[in-house]
């Protein structure tokens, strides 16, 4: 009774337990030990993982061995204020011991306040609304259904609008919607077939764009830099060409930042300068500091009314600890002048990258990082950078990828420039 009264939980025999405790080490608990259990209960995927981390702080990593890496990829441009920050855990401890889950029968505080933030930080004009989402994929899908519904029928059919424009290279995802969209054959194949209608045309070429595109086309789906294709930049003017043609045939252009955006290149959003309103954007990646959390964005009243009532929905999507989070990890960014130390860091970087003999090409923004080597060595170098220290990841044979934490320093980044020649001919020493 006094329970119910207070709110409290009854009694219990539950006592506060490190997290640890409750994890079976069965009496071992080395790295090789850890991935052989692994590879007996973990589906194949993802292949076998590199290391078994079990802490860290800031841009710090620590393995089942304790080993110490500087993590120059933080979880693929998620910990955007690197690990355990300490404003960012106390924001979720706080939610989650004060509510932690409400269905979407119901809204939250926090829920409400990032929408609004949102809109505010990427300057979204009169009637654009906010959907939340647990990843960048389903930002994704949500766009993709968004898409499907330009040019509809209040009916409830589909209209003529059959076509969906995406660049060769394109990476939006991995469930069927955003894995239509996304262009590498072997992510693709074996699941055909596809949601229709999606046509991928060359990269950067504007003419192709404007050969494509007509009324048949319901979206353009955009990344201002292609992360996963190796950091490939949208040439200048793309975005507007892009912008121009949608905007005559009536195609909406959704622009995915799942990995550019929250501060990425030292900026919101990597198109803040591209001198163009596009229709809706999807977030993920940094936007939790973290913590699973996607967006999808939709600019103006005509778009953000394509869905309507019933249409749409998430059983995760916008709950009070996710959405948290995100509040957290923006006030973090904004209140320590994280996007400058982007710019700064970002740039040493770059500098330093495009000095080091075997590097032949450095491309990116901020600290979204893509640099070619002389050699097919790039996943020799991934295995070079753990030995000696650091976390990289190579998304082509010869191409390096960097997304750390946003609170890089330029000593530690300094760490890893004067490491890398050692790396780079350890890589090349083992082929
Ligand atoms: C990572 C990524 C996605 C997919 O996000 P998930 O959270 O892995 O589903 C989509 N688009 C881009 C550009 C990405 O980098």
């Amino acid at each position: 009774m006094n329970a119910v009264k207070t709110g409290s939980h009854a009694a219990s025999t539950l006592e506060k337990t490190p997290v640890g405790d409750l994890v079976e080490t069965k009496g071992h608990s080395s790295g090789a030990e850890w991935l052989t259990r692994y590879s007996t209960s973990l589906m194949g995927v993802f292949g076998t993982p590199q290391r078994v981390l079990v802490r860290g702080a800031g841009c710090l990593v620590w393995d089942a061995d304790g080993k110490e890496y500087l993590d120059l990829l933080g979880g693929i441009a998620v910990n955007a204020l690197g690990h355990a920050h300490p404003f960012v855990t106390s924001v979720i401890s706080s939610q989650l011991a004060t509510l932690g889950h409400v269905s979407n029968f119901f809204t939250s505080p926090t829920q409400i306040a990032l929408a609004e933030k949102l809109l505010a930080l990427t300057h979204a004009p009169a009637g654009s609304k906010v959907f939340f989402t647990n990843s960048g994929t389903e930002a994704n899908e949500a766009a993709f259904k968004l898409a499907r519904r330009n040019g509809a029928g209040p009916d409830g059919t589909t209209g003529k609008r059959t076509k969906i424009i995406a660049l060769e290279g394109a990476f939006h995802g991995r469930t069927m919607g955003a894995l239509a969209l996304t262009a590498k054959e072997a992510y693709r194949a074996p699941f055909e077939p596809l949601p229709g209608g999606v046509v991928h045309i060359p990269f950067g070429d504007v003419a192709a764009l404007e050969a494509a595109i007509d009324e048949t086309v319901a979206a353009v789906f955009l990344e201002p830099i292609q992360g996963e294709a190796g950091v490939r930049p949208l040439p200048p003017g793309y975005l507007k060409a892009a912008r121009e043609a949608t905007t005559k045939a009536g195609a909406l252009l959704i622009l995915d930042e799942v990995q550019t955006g929250i501060g990425r290149t030292g900026k919101w959003l990597a198109t803040e300068d591209a001198g163009i309103v596009p229709d809706a954007i999807t977030l993920a990646k940094g936007l939790g500091g973290g913590f699973p959390i996607g967006a999808l964005l939709t600019f103006g009243e005509r778009t953000s009314s394509l869905l309507s009532a019933g249409q749409h929905g998430t059983t995760f999507g916008g709950n009070p600890v996710a959405t948290a989070a995100a509040l957290a990890t923006l006030h973090a960014i904004e209140s320590q002048r994280v996007l400058e130390n982007v710019a700064v860091v970002g740039d040493y970087l770059r500098t330093g990258l495009a000095a080091v003999d075997g590097v032949t090409e450095v491309r990116g923004v901020g600290l979204l990082i893509g640099f070619d080597l002389d050699a097919d060595v790039a996943p020799a170098v991934v295995i070079a950078g753990l030995d000696a220290g650091f976390i990289v990841n190579s998304p082509g044979p010869r191409t390096i990828r960097l997304a750390p934490p946003l609170v890089l320093t330029k000593d530690q980044a300094g760490t890893f420039l004067a490491a890398l020649p050692a790396i780079l001919q350890t890589a090349k020493d083992a082929q």
